[in-house]
C-alpha cells in the first residue's frame, strides 16, 4: 500500500487530470489525501460566492467518495487570491506540515514548470506543493515543525498534472475508471454550469457557429462534459501509443532522477 497526497488549488483540478488515475489508486488499495487549497467562491455566474461556499464541501467531499478518497482536507482560502492571502513562505511551510503529518510516497499537483499557466492560484499551489515534496525530508527546513512525533519525511515520486502531451511522461490506463472520473466531476455541479457558461462565452465572444453549445442550458452539462473528458482521455491514449481506450498522462519525476545509477534495474509501477 502506498500513500499518495493530492495537492490542488479547486475542489474540481484533480478530477479533470487526474480522476481516472486517484479512482484506480483507491481501487487497488492505495491511501489517498486531498488537500483542497481554495474554497471556490468565484466559480458562477449566477450564485453569490457565500452560496458557494455553503455548496463547496458537499461537492468536493461527493466527488472524494465517489473517487474513494480517505480524507480530505480543505485550507479555505479564498478563490482566485491564493497567492496574494498567503506568502509562498508561509504556503510552503502548510505544505510541508501536512506532507510530515500524512508521510506520503507519492504527491500529485499542478506543474510548477508548466508553461503559460494562467491561473494564479495555481502557480502557487505548483511551487509550493513541489518545494514541499522535495524539501520536507530536510531537517533544518521548518525545523520548529519537529515536535510532537512529527518527522522529516522523504517524498519519493511527484505527479504533475500535464496540460500539455509535451510534457507527459507518464501514462496510466483508466478504461475501468474512465465512469468514475466522470462521476466525480458531476459533483461538482456548480463547477460544471461554470464550465459550459464560460465555454458559452468564449464561443460567443469567437463569433464561431457551435449550435448544440449556444442551444445548451449549462445546468445539462452531463453530455457535453462527459463527451469532452471521453474525447481527452482518448486523444492520450492513442498520442502514447496504448492499447487501452482512455488514458491520463502526467509528467513525473521519481527519487531524484537516481535510476539513471542503477540502468539495469527496473523500479515498480504503482499503478
Ligand atoms: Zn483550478
Amino acid at each position: 500500500m502506498k500513500r499518495v497526497l493530492v495537492f490542488e488549488a479547486h475542489g474540481d483540478d484533480m478530477e479533470f487530470f487526474a480522476g481516472g488515475t486517484i479512482a484506480k489508486f483507491c481501487a487497488l488499495g492505495h491511501e489517498v489525501t486531498l488537500v483542497v487549497a481554495t474554497d471556490n467562491d468565484k466559480g458562477s455566474f449566477e450564485l453569490s460566492a457565500a452560496a458557494l461556499r455553503a455548496v463547496r464541501d458537499k461537492e468536493v467531499n461527493g466527488a472524494a467518495d465517489v473517487l474513494g478518497i480517505k480524507r480530505v482536507i480543505p485550507l479555505g482560502y479564498s478563490d482566485g487570491d491564493l497567492a496574494y492571502q498567503a506568502t509562498p513562505d508561509h504556503l510552503r511551510g502548510q505544505f510541508t506540515r501536512i506532507i510530515r503529518e500524512v508521510n506520503p510516497d507519492i504527491v500529485v499537483t499542478w506543474d510548477p514548470f508548466a508553461p503559460y499557466e494562467g491561473h494564479a492560484d495555481h502557480r502557487a499551489v505548483a511551487v509550493a506543493a513541489s518545494e514541499a515534496a522535495s524539501f520536507s525530508h530536510f531537517p533544518l527546513y521548518y525545523p520548529e515543525q519537529l515536535t510532537g512525533g512529527l518527522q522529516p519525511h522523504y517524498v519519493g515520486e511527484q505527479w504533475f498534472f500535464a496540460k500539455s502531451p509535451r510534457d507527459q511522461n507518464k501514462f496510466v490506463d483508466i478504461d475501468g475508471y474512465i465512469d468514475k472520473k466522470i462521476e466525480a466531476l458531476y459533483k461538482h455541479e456548480a463547477q460544471m454550469v461554470l464550465t459550459i457558461a464560460d465555454m458559452q462565452h468564449h464561443l460567443r465572444a469567437s463569433g464561431l457557429d457551435v449550435p448544440w453549445l449556444a442551444a445548451l442550458d449549462p445546468h445539462d452539462y452531463h453530455e457535453a462534459i462527459a463527451r469532452r473528458m471521453k474525447q481527452g482521455a482518448h486523444a492520450v491514449a492513442q498520442r502514447a501509443g496504448l492499447a487501452c481506450e482512455y488514458a491520463e498522462g502526467f509528467r513525473r519525476t521519481r527519487y531524484g532522477g537516481i535510476e539513471s545509477f542503477a540502468k539495469d534495474q527496473q523500479i515498480p509501477e504503482d499503478v
